[in-house]
């Protein structure tokens, strides 16, 4: 059974890229029967925001991750290897610190700012790898009553790791998502532990995810880079490394190259945003799915009404670099799953996020429930399941018509006519259709009217004839439901026109009719 968990830092709100970190251990996780926890990574009490933790825990739980253990609120927790949050285990550190100054593996440094910058400068006038380092590491020479000494009297200190490495060597390491990789040994003495009394990410981490018995640690690629140091860490600590797994960093397409997916500039970057646009958090995931593994498409193509946790993540399948994060893919992913949804299920989704952000839909919806469960039910072909549904926010232009409050109050110039066809045209169609429209006939026999009705009004009645002599008629049938169209809705693309018909009723399709020949 695999162990893993989710380390945010709370320096901020939930972006998508946390989800997709949480998704991939979470699965990892519960695939294997295994536990999935959350830690929260406060070290860095400068960069800490008011009420990250609690916004992490409730999109969590919004996107239905659930954590077998850790934080459960920004002073709760469950689970028996806590506390989970790294600002309470000061003293698991400060031990593990003390321990490696007794093995000679680490010392207090007081160097200070200039004394850094002057090192820096030296290696640089020398060519030699910038860092705290070897016969660079002044302080790592300080006898150990020479270091009391300063203590006592007050001088400022780190603790640093005495690092036993060497650059010249080369350490071999196996990434579940990158693959083998190599890279030189650790040779710096990086801080562990900070003036605060805290400790620094890498040391944290290193502890943490041993005694919570981490057995994979999936991360974001910008990690990389500190794997030697975590590496050696281990090390020296005694403890036997997790699998590591670095994530591809999400990236947007933005013209004609690809950068990362930014806070600032992206609005789709914020969890926020699906809220507000109105995305089911099954199509967030599902999209992000198709990140994680490029055959989830296939798989749900396969298996279209098999529960997403039924799919298997493989780490090894991820690909290696750079994900493209595409909104127009996760819209189209969204109508997949929308469509899947039936029309209580729609209902109730549509009017849990109209009540927040479209008083207006939401106060005519629930007026008008049955209607409106019916409207949630029409495709192109009749009354099954919409497919023209990606996100809630757009449910108000697709379906306002059905509602005379919304629909008479639409400015002229948004109304949407069929091809070749103005006013005056639609108008004459209209005058004669009004005539002989019957509500009460059943699909066939309607449209048998309404293409007599072409014939005689100049519109072709088949492709082949109309293709031959186009100049001949005034269109084809289908304009001519086209005009019907715009006459009932505004709009030149609707579902199924007949069962439009049907839930405005006799009543409302004559009134619409007039007013139109106004
Ligand atoms: N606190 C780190 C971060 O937010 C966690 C990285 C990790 O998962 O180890 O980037």
């Amino acid at each position: 059974a695999n162990v893993t968990r989710y380390a945010p830092s709370p320096t901020g709100f939930q972006h998508i890229g946390g989800v997709f970190s949480a998704l991939i251990d979470e699965r990892i996780a519960t695939q294997s029967n295994g536990v999935f926890y959350l830690r929260i990574e406060d070290t860095d009490q400068k960069r800490e925001v008011e009420g990250a933790i609690e916004d992490t825990i409730a999109t969590m739980n919004n996107f239905g991750l659930k954590f077998n253990e850790g934080m459960t609120g920004e002073h709760s927790e469950i689970g028996t290897y806590g506390p989970y949050r790294q600002s309470l285990r000061k003293e698991i550190y400060e031990t593990f610190a003390k321990d490696l100054i007794k093995k000679g593996l680490a010392y207090p440094c007081f160097c200070t700012p200039d004394e850094l910058n002057a090192i820096r400068e030296k290696q640089t006038a020398e060519k030699v790898t910038p860092g705290y380092h070897g016969e660079y590491a002044i302080c790592r020479n300080l006898s150990v009553d020479e270091a009391i000494a300063r203590i006592e009297k007050g001088d400022a200190y780190i603790l640093r790791l005495k690092s036993p490495g060497n650059s010249a060597n080369r350490v071999e390491f196996h990434d579940l998502i990158k693959g083998d990789i190599s890279f030189p040994e650790n040779d710096q003495d990086i801080v562990i532990i900070k003036s605060d009394g805290l400790p620094t990410y890498h040391f944290a981490h290193a502890i943490d995810d041993a005694l919570m018995r981490t057995t994979h640690v999936i991360r974001g690629e910008e990690w990389l880079s500190s794997l030697p140091i975590h590496v050696q860490l281990f090390d020296v600590l005694g403890f036997k490394a997790p699998q590591y797994s670095h994530t591809p960093t999400i990236m947007k397409q933005d013209g004609g190259s690809k950068r990362k997916l930014s806070k600032r500039k992206d609005p789709e970057s914020a969890v926020s945003y699906y809220k507000e646009e109105g995305y089911p958090t099954q199509s967030v995931i599902e999209y992000l799915l198709n990140i994680v593994n490029s055959t989830f498409e296939e798989w749900r193509e396969e298996n279209p009404d098999t529960d997403y946790h039924e799919f298997p993540v493989a780490l090894e399948k991820m690909s290696k670099s750079g994900a493209l994060f595409d909104i127009v893919k996760l819209h189209d992913v969204s109508k997949n799953v929308i469509c899947k949804f039936n029309a209580d299920v729609v209902y109730d989704n549509y009017t849990t996020w109209a009540k927040e952000f479209d008083k207006e839909m939401y106060d005519l919806v629930t007026a008008n429930e049955a209607v409106s469960k019916e409207i949630f039910n029409i495709d192109k072909e009749g009354p099954k399941p919409r497919k023209d549904f990606g996100k809630w926010n757009e449910v108000r232009e697709k379906i306002y018509y059905f509602f005379d409050e919304l629909f008479y109050a639409e400015a002229k110039e948004n109304i949407e006519f069929p091809k070749n066809i103005d006013l005056e045209e639609a108008k004459r169609v209209i005058t004669e259709y009004k005539k002989i429209f019957d509500i009460t006939k059943d699909q066939d026999s309607w449209f048998g009217d309404l293409k007599t009705l072409a014939a005689e009004l100049g519109y072709a009645t088949d492709r082949k004839s109309f293709k031959k002599d186009p100049d001949a008629f005034k269109g084809m049938v289908s304009d001519v439901a086209g005009i019907v169209r715009t006459a009932l809705t505004h709009r030149a693309n609707t579902p199924d026109l007949y069962t439009i018909m049907q839930i405005l009723g006799e009543e409302k399709v004559q009134e619409r009719f007039t007013k139109f020949l106004e």
